[in-house]
């Protein structure tokens, strides 16, 4: 068998790795110099690195490890299915029972009337695909000229060219001529940093009606589809004001045009609710479905159609889409089990009635330090703002991201991966989290707060922009 040179010391791992690997989303020069931190091992919702320090993994891996790393029932289901059968594709009128088996127990779960899904190897392959599924549908049912669509600054969709396109990630569309043509991007629910004098609600209400606005602006006849997340992740876990996703609904149906809901973070239980729609009554017409699917053991994702529309897409003739991996047979099966093991542990209940609660009661607690704005949590997301000006709201003068990296750097240094968007702190857990896995997670990120505040104290940092 072909060992993996995890044997060798920590520096010379760091030196290969900067050698021959580029990272994604990473400076890789600045990486070079510091030497990239090594994964060995993981167990529950703890990480070990080679050097032996273990960590409190706060993000779940990229929001993605729900049921917690280390179990076996998993890679058992990896080694019996590629045993059996490692690869069959789903192009040629040919299937296969894991496919079979995990949509089936897909349209259990999913929303009412949503009972066919179409794979994809990730979210953002997922997103691409309902890019081409909501095109092709308005096509089908004769109103080509339906294609655009309706998405959100700092909303985050995957980093294909559809996917970055959809995202409204001012970094991502300034490299590389996104975003492609027909996508246009109205303003996020961000009341803490967008929302000025006005009351959460009023601008939960502006904010949504934007929607109306841009399809009156664009006209009826030309939108395809408007796409969210129910509470945005990588845009720094903004949980909108109760108002706005009422309002969305009521625009989605007045309106002729697709509700897509990308659930690739909210769904299988972080919201505490099999689904963000359940948790703010959405109904959408198609959801994005990838990271908790299969806990991140193998790489899938996915579009939960609404009955209607997987029926106009089959009645529309070929449809002339998918990829490779669509629904690969040993992908296919880790999800499966992972989807019994959340549901036959009431993981996602747990998750929701006791260890939801307990964090939103710890996590507000840290709204009392002097450098947190405001510390909120839904389901087991969490998000709190650093300011130098509580009751200003403000931003610090070093701009964006400045006090963000320390505080990280500070939270490494204490053994918790929390990560920052600009100033935001923000934490997705494994869904297993205990209650006092909760209290470490806390205790560690206090003292990463303080610690931070006595550094940009005395480097004069704690200034008002
Ligand atoms: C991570 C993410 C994606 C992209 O998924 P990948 O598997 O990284 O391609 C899409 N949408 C949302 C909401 C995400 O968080």
């Amino acid at each position: 068998m072909t060992v993996i040179s995890n044997h060798l010391p920590t520096p010379a791992l760091q030196a290969l790795d900067a050698a021959h690997h580029l990272h994604p989303f990473t400076n890789d020069a600045e990486l070079a110099r510091k030497g990239a931190r090594i994964i060995a091992r993981a167990n529950g919702v703890m990480l070990t690195d080679t050097d032996g320090v273990e960590m409190l993994d706060g993000m779940a891996g990229l929001w993605c490890v729900n049921i917690g790393y280390g179990r076996e029932e998993l890679a058992e289901a990896a080694a019996r299915q590629m045993r059996e059968l490692p690869y069959y594709n789903t192009f040629f009128q040919t299937s296969h029972a894991p496919v079979i088996a995990l949509s089936a127990r897909l349209a259990g779960l999913a929303p009412e009337g949503m009972t066919k899904v179409f794979y994809a190897g990730s979210g953002s392959e997922a997103n691409d695909t309902n890019i081409r599924l909501a095109r092709h549908y308005w096509a089908a049912k004769g109103k080509p000229q339906k294609q655009v669509i309706i998405s959100r600054r700092n909303a985050y969709h995957g980093s294909t060219m559809g996917g970055a396109s959809l995202g409204g990630m001012a970094a991502m569309h300034a490299q590389g001529g996104l975003p492609i043509a027909g996508i246009t991007h109205i303003d996020q629910p961000h009341w803490y940093a967008e929302g000025g004098e006005m009351s959460p609600e009023a601008f939960g209400l502006e904010r949504a009606r934007q929607l109306e606005a841009k399809i009156a602006e664009l006209g009826e006849g030309r939108v395809a589809a408007f796409i969210a997340e129910p509470v945005q992740g990588a845009g720094g876990v903004i949980i909108p004001p109760a108002t706005y996703w009422p309002e969305i609904q009521r625009i989605c149906d007045a309106h002729e045009i697709l509700l897509i809901a990308d659930e690739v973070i909210c769904g299988f239980g972080r919201t505490g609710n099999w689904w963000g729609c359940d948790t703010f009554a959405i109904r959408p017409d198609i959801i994005t479905i990838a990271k908790g699917l299969s806990s991140g053991y193998a790489p899938i994702g996915g579009s939960i159609l609404r009955d209607e529309v997987a029926e106009t897409i089959a009645a529309g003739g070929e449809f002339s889409h998918g990829y490779t991996y669509s629904g690969h047979p040993v992908a296919a099966a880790v999800a499966l089990e992972n989807l019994r093991i959340l549901e036959e542990e009431k993981i996602v209940e747990q998750a929701g009635q006791v260890a939801a609660p307990y964090l939103a009661r710890r996590w507000s607690e840290l709204a009392d330090h002097p450098l947190v704005g405001e510390a909120r949590t839904l389901g087991l997301l969490a998000g709190l703002q650093m300011t130098p000006d509580k009751a200003a709201r403000a931003g610090f003068a070093a701009g964006p991201g400045k006090v963000g990296m320390i505080c990280r750097d500070f939270c490494f240094a204490n053994h918790l991966v929390m990560r920052h968007v600009g100033d935001r702190m923000i934490v997705s857990p494994p869904l297993i989290i205990t209650k006092g896995q909760i209290d470490l997670l806390i205790e560690r990120a206090w003292r990463a707060l303080d610690q931070t505040y006595a550094v940009i104290r005395d480097e004069g940092l704690l200034k008002v922009a």
